[in-house]
Parts: C-alpha cells; structure tokens; sequence
C-alpha cells in the first residue's frame, strides 16, 4: 500500500483540514446519480431484497418459537416509527435552526432479540446460513415448517458446525445470540471498544468471547484469519458481506409499509431525508439501498459518524474507499460512540453506495451525549451514544442550503417534508450502563 502523502491530499481535498482537526463537518456529493441509471459497482436488485425478505418469513414460525418477544409481529423483526415533536423543539432552539417538516424516528434501538439496527443483518446473515446448511444436508425444504428448527435434532445438527464474526459489539450480540440458539458453536473477536456488557451477555449464551486490545479492523482481521483455516468454519465479513446488506436492506419495503399505513407519502413534493449512524457501512449502506428501491430518488440518505472515525466520508470523498483509514491522516478512531468506532469504511458498500447517497456529516462525542440527554428528556427514548449519530442530521440539513439549491428542494416542499432519524441502538443498555450516559449528558 502506498504511503499517504498528507499534505498533498488536503491540498486535493481542503475539507481535509477540518476532519483532521476533528472540527464537525458536512460534505454533500456533487456526483449522485438517479436511480434509473445503472450504477457498476451494485451487482444487488430488487430480486435479491425479495429473496432475503422471503427467507426471513420462511424464518418467522422458528423465531416466534425460539424468541417469544417477536409473536406480536408474527416472527417479524421490525421496529417502531415515532414522531418526536419535542425533539424536533429542542434540535431548533439548541441550534438556532428552523427544521422544516416532520421528524420521525426508526427505532432500531429497540428491535427484538438484540436491540440494534444489527438484529436485521446479524441475525439474517446465520439464519441464512443455518438454512443452507440444512438444505445441503437433506434436513430441511423451503416449504417445510421452520418451527422445526428449533427442535433438539436440528440444534445436534448445527452444533457441528462453527460460526464467528468480529465486532465492536453489537454485531457481536446478534449473531452471537441467535447462532447460538440455534445451535451452532460461536466465536465472537470483539474489539476494544466492545462494553463488558455485551461480553458478558454474550458469555451467558455460551458464547466464546475473545477479547483485543485493537481496534475494530484487528478484531475482524484475526477473526478472518482464525476461520480460514477451519472447514466447518463460517465467518460473517462484516466488511465484505452482501448477505448482511441485504438482510439490512429489507428495512426498506417494511418503512414504505409503515408509511403507507400512515398515509406518509414519499415523491416529487414529499421528499424524505433518512440520517443513518455509519461505522463500516454495512448496516446504513443496506438500509440506504432498501430505501432507495422501496422509494426511489426522493429517498435522500445521509450517513452520520463521529468526528473521531469519519471513515467513509475520507473512504468517499478521497476515492480511496478501503485504501485508507482515519489513521492514516492522524485521526485516532476513539470514539464514544463504540458502534461506529470504525477506522476503515467497507471498500463493497462505499463503492456501491457512493452515487446515491446524497451526503455525509460528522458530529462529535459531546454532541451525541447532549442528544442522548435531550432525547431522553423531552420524548422518554433512551439510546445508546453511536444511535445519537443521525439526530443532527436535520440540523445539517436545513443549513445545507447549496445542497438544496442544487436539488430544487424549496420551501414548499421542504414544508411536506419527512426527517427521519434511523435510532440504531440502546434497547438492551442495563440500567446502571444508562445511568452513566446520562450522566454525560449534562
Ligand atoms: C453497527 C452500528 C451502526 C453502524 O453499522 P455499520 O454497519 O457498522 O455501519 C450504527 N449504530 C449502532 C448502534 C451500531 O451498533
């Protein structure tokens, strides 16, 4: 890898300056691209969103048998969409900023089974794999019944067989958790970021833990490497997994339908913004892709990462995608926010993704800590600092006004609009953890 000359790539891109400087910054891509235009690097379609979405409800009876939280939503994994008027009050009186439309939030933090944005693609990602596993063996049809999984033959089945994954955390506890349900044996690589918490949750599944005093990249590295050399071995590559993406990527057609329902329209003069929490890009990247087939162009996304770990805005903005870290530019990928504490953006998700997502932002530690308090406060919802990450995102917004010059989005449509923060994590923080982020709040 060549070595990065820092001085001449902040004379090529000036906004590197301000990253590097950890100051909060917004960049609005000058190259995105409607969706009727081909794009080369997204091999995915509508065909693979429907496969995954399909593979889930052949899911939904074993889940309803093995999680009892997920009956009400007949084995769904889906979450809330709340309005957060009193949120919406304090974002413009804190910033001095009127926010035009309506605010809503996607409660990730609160999905059945792991709570985190990480129990769609996590959890899609093993069920995925059990059920190749099992087809191969002669075990099981798709027009079976899948409750079946969760009887002790297929749990003897899968125990000879070896899953692992790495982890900031919470990609950790949802395919820790549901692997080892099913009956596979589990190694979770955490990173140093990781919270005992999620270590010890994981442990009381009978989850193997191995624990680095490295960031992220190095959790996934050795987990990668430990796999390779074991046949019966699947590992999850959280940084280059089409599968997690897609499994991510269902949140779209499930958000039309809350929409619809709701009588929320989405097009010309109803546009939707969606603010979504990045630390690789998998996670927001799939729900970017989901939105953007569910919705089409008048879905804009933005990705949101702490001041400390903007990877896939250097990734983006640079070209440079998985060829450079934050590190490399002297940014140290200590963060607060442990979920997005990613040195290194997906090189797969930041070249498919690029040309549609419509910007970028950065905020930093203190921030996500006064929203986490404001939030808490003024609507009674409690998440965890990285699902902070997209509650700014409306804010930069309404100030990006040569980006909304650029996209015609006046005042008239402005007023239809919806903001929606995708709230990534929190639902399981124990009490007293909680009570420390609060804390912090001030
Ligand atoms: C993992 C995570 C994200 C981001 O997902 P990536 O796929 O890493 O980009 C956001 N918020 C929380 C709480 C997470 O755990």
């Amino acid at each position: 890898m060549t070595a990065i000359n820092i001085p001449e790539l902040i004379r090529q891109y000036p906004l590197l300056r301000q990253l590097i400087a950890l100051d909060e910054v917004a960049w609005f891509n000058p190259a995105i691209t409607p969706l009727a235009e081909a794009l080369p690097h997204v091999g995915l379609g509508a065909a693979d969103i429907r496969a995954a979405s399909e593979c889930l409800q052949r899911f939904a009876p074993y889940l309803m048998q093995a999680f009892p939280e997920t009956a009400p939503a007949n084995g769904m994994i889906e979450s809330a969409l709340v309005d957060i008027p009193r949120m919406q009050l304090q974002l413009e009186q804190e910033s001095a900023t009127r926010i035009t439309g309506r605010l809503l939030l996607k409660q990730d933090s609160h999905l059945p089974i792991s709570g985190s944005i990480k129990a769609r693609g996590g959890i899609y990602a093993v069920l995925k794999h059990a059920e190749t596993r099992a087809m191969a063996a002669g075990l099981l049809t798709e027009t079976d019944n899948y409750r079946q999984l969760a009887d002790a033959s297929f749990r003897s089945f899968f125990s000879q067989y070896r899953i692992a994954v790495g982890s900031t955390g919470n990609l950790g506890l949802s395919i820790g958790i549901m692997s080892a349900r099913l009956g596979f044996a589990v190694t979770v690589h955490m990173s140093a970021d990781a919270r005992q918490w999620k270590k010890d949750k994981l442990r009381a599944h009978g989850v193997q833990v191995i624990e680095y005093e490295q960031d992220y990249g190095v959790a996934v590295a050795q987990g990668r490497q430990a796999a390779a050399h074991d046949p019966a071995c699947f590992f999850i590559d959280d940084e280059n997994s089409e599968t997690l993406f897609l499994g991510y990527a269902v949140a779209g057609e499930r958000l039309k339908r809350q929409f619809d329902e709701r009588g929320i329209a989405v097009d010309a003069q109803h546009p939707l913004f969606v603010y979504l929490p990045c630390g690789v890009g998998g996670g927001p990247g799939g729900v970017a892709f989901g939105l953007k087939m569910a919705f089409g162009d008048h879905v804009h996304c933005l990705f949101a990462e702490p001041t400390h770990s903007p990877c896939m805005l250097l990734g983006v903005h640079t070209g440079r995608h998985d060829s450079i870290a934050v590190q490399d530019i002297g940014i140290d990928n200590i963060t607060a926010a442990d979920g997005l504490a990613v040195g290194r953006a997906s090189g797969f998700v930041g070249r498919a993704m690029e040309r549609r997502l419509d910007g970028y932002y950065t905020v930093s530690d203190q921030r996500l800590y006064q929203q986490l308090g404001a939030l808490s406060r003024s609507e009674g919802i409690q998440l965890e600092p990285s699902a902070l990450a997209g509650m700014q995102g409306p804010v930069v917004l309404s100030r990006a006004h040569a980006y909304r010059q650029r996209l015609q989005l006046d005042e008239t449509r402005m007023k239809n609009a919806t903001h929606l923060v995708w709230a990534t994590g929190g639902g399981m923080v124990p009490e007293q953890e909680m009570a420390v982020y609060l804390s912090k709040a001030g």
